[in-house]
């Protein structure tokens, strides 16, 4: 009842998000992330998910990494698997899209023989 009152009174517990943008709690699991200065086409992140989110195709010149945001559960395996910390896990949580292909990122990579 004491905090029924309060709120009523005040604003206890009340937030203006989304009209003020609301920080994301510490070692919040977000939005799938890719640095691709980073990224060797191991696919290690790819054999690890478990929904399949992520895949990586090889190609005559290097690879192509996808990650589809409507089938990720945000466990984060793919970013512990990674050797390369290429993939990470951002606090990004405001994926809603549009358009089902909006939610696929594609990142197209041409293998460079010298350090790949
Ligand atoms: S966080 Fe989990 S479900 Fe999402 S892409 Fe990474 S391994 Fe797949």
């Amino acid at each position: 009842m004491r905090v029924l009152r309060q709120s009523m009174r005040g604003r206890v517990g009340a937030h203006d998000y989304p009209l003020e943008p609301e920080a994301a709690p510490a070692a919040f699991r977000g939005q799938v992330q890719l640095d691709p200065n980073r990224c060797r086409g191991d696919a290690a992140c790819a054999r690890v998910c478990p929904s399949g989110a992520i895949t990586v195709e090889e190609t005559s010149t290097g690879w192509i990494w996808q990650l589809d945001d409507s089938r990720c559960v945000f466990c984060g395996l793919c970013a512990d698997a990674c050797a390369n910390r290429a993939v990470s896990l951002s606090n990004a949580f405001e994926l809603a899209v549009r358009q089902p292909d909006d939610m696929v990122t594609r990142a197209e990579f041409i293998r460079n023989e010298e350090t790949d």
